[in-house]
């Protein structure tokens, strides 16, 4: 019934009349007691005694495609009145003559059919001469002058209109393949002007009193739950992007393990993650990609979990932040070339002394980051290291990136973490453009792919009791559907 109401006021002035009229009818001849009136009655009052409102219902989670979201069947789309479909009346009236069938009403009924279409016949057509909406598309080289030329509109309507300061900022900079709706009365006259401004805000300029008046419409934004799983077979990326995730998501993905995980080198076949992520919609059209709400990782056996807290900060399920004093990876994973092979460890042949260091292959110029947090100590070139960066972070840990491109901060400069300070090359004593990594502790060469690094603080002391139920919940969605997924595999 609510469904009907919304359906109704979304109709033009003249159907609502219309309607309204033979709703009337409809109710008149249900006063009738026939007996298909009565069962339908009680049956259609079952499901609203089933479920109860201010109830939460699990629903599962649906296991789909976010780059192809579903075009939602019912046209709730307030702004597309005119997509409406016109068969309404015909539909009306088989309904009425369907539910009079073989009563005494019959002659009645004929006699009102024929009335009301007659009516719904000229309502329609006064409408559709008041406020006939046209559609004009902006075409190359377009102004708005020249569009409302078109339009039959004058020079003066363009002036109006652009002292308006939305419309001045958005009508002025139309594009060619916009369009533009324009409403005008008997008289020819502007009445409304309707320009989309972004997927969610429409521009709505009316006038009445002669005067101009703007408005915008937005839609309201609905965010959905998705989650997806998948299995490496070749790289972490083909997986993510089969599976349906988004690049933004990808991305979004690596940046949150990548503390723990180096997805530049350490991605292995059989890995697997999970995720439960959020997408927006307005009137069941897909916007954008939301935030990840919770994911799983599972590299070379190790389980890495992750949960989304309302501060805008991942946690493990336990309440570990997420986040390190060092990057995994000084080199985004999506820049190294064959980020999966193994064989790839080392791949600068000719290396005369020990490797001490990760190297990592890509194209040149390839941005290369800091670690960490820290001060440059070494900004300079030598005929063996090329171009090369030493930040140190602090008495315990120094990092050094050789063989850059370009560098782009000096001895002296304070870095922080993630910041560029240049980009990969093939400068020094190498055969093939990389980067070569190397991560210091207390003057040692260490792993930096396998080495534990520092933490950083845990989710607050006052917060863990909700993180805990958050992460609970989230954590035995992600279980049930993986489940899900298995079964139905
Ligand atoms: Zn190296």
């Amino acid at each position: 019934m609510a469904k009907l109401i919304t359906l109704f006021k979304l109709l033009p002035k003249a159907h609502q009349i219309a309607l309204a009229i033979l709703a009337i009818f409809t109710s008149l001849i249900l006063m009738f007691p026939s007996e298909d009136a009565q069962a339908s009655k009680q049956t259609s009052m079952e499901p609203s005694a089933k479920l109860e409102s201010h109830t939460r219902y699990q629903v599962p989670l649906a296991f789909r495609s976010p780059s192809a979201p579903e075009t939602s069947a019912k046209s709730d789309n307030s702004e597309d009145q005119t997509t409406l479909p016109t068969a309404d009346d015909e539909a009306f009236s088989a309904h009425l003559s369907s539910l009079s069938s073989g009563s005494k009403t019959d002659q009645i009924i004929d006699r009102i059919d024929g009335e009301l279409k007659a009516q719904q016949k000229a309502l329609k057509e006064a409408a559709e001469l008041e406020n006939q909406v046209e559609y004009y598309e902006v075409t190359k080289g377009d102004t708005l002058g020249g569009l409302f030329n078109r339009a039959g509109l004058t020079a003066k309507d363009v002036y109006d209109i652009t002292r308006l300061p939305l419309a001045k900022k958005n009508l002025l900079k139309i594009i060619p393949g916009e369009e533009i709706a324009i409403s005008k009365n008997a008289q020819g006259e502007l009445t409304e002007l309707s320009y989309r401004m972004d997927k969610i805000s429409t521009l709505v300029i009316t006038k009445a009193n002669d005067k101009y008046k703007e408005t915008v419409n937005k839609k309201s934004l609905e965010t959905r739950q998705s989650f997806i799983t998948a299995k490496i077979k070749s790289n972490f990326w083909s997986a993510a992007a089969d599976a349906g995730l988004s690049a933004n998501h990808i991305m979004q993905l690596a940046n949150i393990f990548g503390w723990d995980i180096d997805f530049a080198l350490d991605i292995r076949k059989n890995d697997h993650f999970s995720l439960i992520f959020e997408q927006e919609y307005a009137d069941g059209q897909f916007i954008r990609t939301g935030n990840i709400l919770a994911a799983e990782f599972v590299n070379q056996g190790e389980r890495y979990t992750a949960i989304r807290y309302k501060d805008g900060q991942y946690y493990s399920e336990t309440g570990n932040s997420m986040r390190k004093a060092f990057l995994r990876s000084p080199v985004d994973f999506k820049y190294v070339s064959s980020n999966f092979n193994p064989r790839r460890l080392h791949p600068v042949t000719g290396q005369v002394k020990a490797h001490r260091g990760v190297d990592y292959v890509a194209a040149i110029g390839t941005p290369i980051k800091a670690a960490g947090g820290g001060k440059v100590i070494e900004s300079s070139y030598n005929q063996y290291n090329g171009n090369y960066v030493f930040i140190k972070h602090n008495d315990t840990y120094t990092t050094k990136y050789l063989h850059l491109t370009k560098r782009s901060v000096k001895r002296g400069d304070t870095v922080k973490q993630g910041q560029i300070i240049g980009t990969l090359g093939r400068t020094g004593r190498v055969t093939g453009a990389h980067l070569h990594y190397e991560f210091i502790v207390n003057g040692v060469h260490r792993n930096p792919r396998t080495i534990d690094l520092p933490k950083s603080l845990p989710i607050n002391r006052s917060e863990k009791a909700k993180f805990d139920g958050l992460s609970k919940q989230l954590m035995a969605q992600l279980k049930s559907n993986q489940a899900q997924q298995v079964a139905s595999n």
